[in-house]
């Protein structure tokens, strides 16, 4: 028993006593240490099927991290492992062009058609870092504007005030980015059309791109308010400037397509990631032609990369992505999401404790708190040390969030009935242990 959660855990802890010793903080991204959710051990996984991840020890967990999103159908997929075994006996990269790039680009441009014209890279942050840099070279204009709490992957520009890493770990900027760069981006609150339209008018003319998540994945599930990105779109072109909706998270996650297909409204840039990789290391970026002409070797715009269209990756994605392109496959999310959600309210009225929910689909987020979550101050707001307590508990019940308060539940296809059934039990185990702060 550790601090009044039972949970077996005796081999995460001494191997993260040697991670810390070769890697830094013990582990390879941020959000996988347990800082804000107690400072506690991390749980070493060993393997991973379907819904299910074992740890170190032998425990099982249903798996709601879905590895941050690319995760959508389960682990070790059949479609996808098979997918990546063929493609790896033919090489693993060619540092050619290759046909398969041709029909994964048509296909994502099928469900996506403002992105007339696709590049291949292999990450989120890569994909959105380009289509800032390609923005600036269509416009000749420097500046950024970014929500409040929106995280955009790791490269300078996007590293102001960038929500769930580093606003879990208390640094609301980073270290190591030049104040000069800082100075180009401007920050507005989400679903702040008023905020919006005075930074347009202030600094209008200046700005390069706007860039958003067209639905909040990064301070928890956060809708975009009613017209907010129509109005988005319009004051932005007004100016002069391109809008880019990074789409990393919610491509594919809702529907076979985008947040900008779902909603009927047209970005100039797009940037993806994650689910289109089926869970190996991707990125995309796109738009349309006359923009995207400005990319090398076309135009002026320099990108590459030595690993970008690599055929495990466009492999996995195209397995993905035909396997979530089954009819069913979203309603069966959504009605999961549904379910489960609706159980986790009722059980928190049952025990008095104070919680917003908000969802989209298979993907939702519990705040403890009593207010509405629109923006990134109201996630903030959101009790963390509960949010620490539910965590620790669902833990021990065999169920692995996402160690942060500003991340959301993904239910996979993977799911069954049995497993949601499974959770609500260990919610209300855990409602019930949970104390007052
Ligand atoms: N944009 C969004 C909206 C994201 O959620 C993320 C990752 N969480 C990124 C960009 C960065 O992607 P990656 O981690 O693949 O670099």
């Amino acid at each position: 028993i550790k601090g009044g959660f039972l949970l077996h855990i005796q081999r995460s802890e001494s191997l993260y006593q040697e991670a810390l010793d070769v890697i830094v903080g013990g582990v390879n991204s941020p959000s996988r240490s347990f800082r804000a959710v107690g400072n506690g051990t991390p749980i070493f996984m060993k393997k991973a099927q379907g819904a299910y991840f074992w740890d170190e020890d032998g425990n099982r967990y249903v798996d709601y991290l879905a590895a941050f999103g690319p995760i959508i159908l389960g682990h070790a997929h059949p479609a996808v492992t098979s997918a990546i075994v063929e493609a790896a006996a033919n090489g693993v990269l060619y540092g050619t062009p290759t046909e398969k790039e041709i029909r994964f680009a048509q296909m994502l441009r099928e469900a996506i058609p403002s992105m007339e014209q696709i590049r291949f890279v292999n990450s989120g942050t890569e994909a959105v870092m380009t289509t800032i840099r390609l923005a600036r070279a269509y416009t000749g204009r420097d500046k950024i504007l970014k929500f409040a709490g929106c995280y955009h992957g790791h490269s300078d520009l996007v590293l102001v005030a960038a929500g769930s890493g580093p606003s879990t770990l208390g640094i609301p900027d980073s270290a190591g980015i030049p104040s000069s760069i800082a100075r180009e981006v401007i920050t507005v609150p989400y679903n702040d059309i008023q905020a919006f339209e005075e930074a347009i008018r202030h600094w209008g003319d200046q700005i390069a791109g706007v860039l958003v998540e067209p639905l909040v994945g990064n301070f928890g599930i956060v809708p975009p308010a009613p017209d907010f990105l129509e109005q988005v779109n319009k004051l932005a072109h007004q100016a002069g400037a391109l809008v880019i909706y990074d789409e990393v998270i919610t491509a594919f996650r809702f529907h076979y397509g985008g947040i900008q297909t779902l909603f009927n409204i047209e970005p100039d840039l797009t940037a993806l990631g994650k689910i289109i990789g089926g869970g190996l290391p991707i990125g995309a970026y796109g738009g349309k032609r006359e923009i995207m002409d400005k990319v090398a070797p076309m135009g002026p715009m320099y990108q590459a990369g030595t690993m970008a269209g690599n055929p495990l990756s466009i492999s996995a994605g195209t397995a993905c992505l035909q396997t979530l392109s089954h009819p069913g496959v979203y309603e069966r999310l959504d009605q999961m999401g549904k379910t489960l959600s609706k159980e986790i309210l009722s059980l928190a009225d049952q025990y008095g404790i104070n919680i917003t929910l908000n969802r989209m689909g298979g993907a939702f987020t519990v705040y403890f708190t009593g207010e509405p979550v629109t923006d990134y101050q109201g996630a903030q707001s959101a009790d963390g040390e509960l949010f620490a307590q539910f965590f620790r508990h669902m833990l021990a019940e065999g169920v692995y969030l996402a160690p942060s308060k500003y991340e959301a539940w993904f239910l996979t296809t993977a799911h069954s009935d049995e497993d949601i059934q499974f959770t609500i039990r260990a919610v209300k185990r855990s409602f019930k242990k949970m104390k007052p702060t």
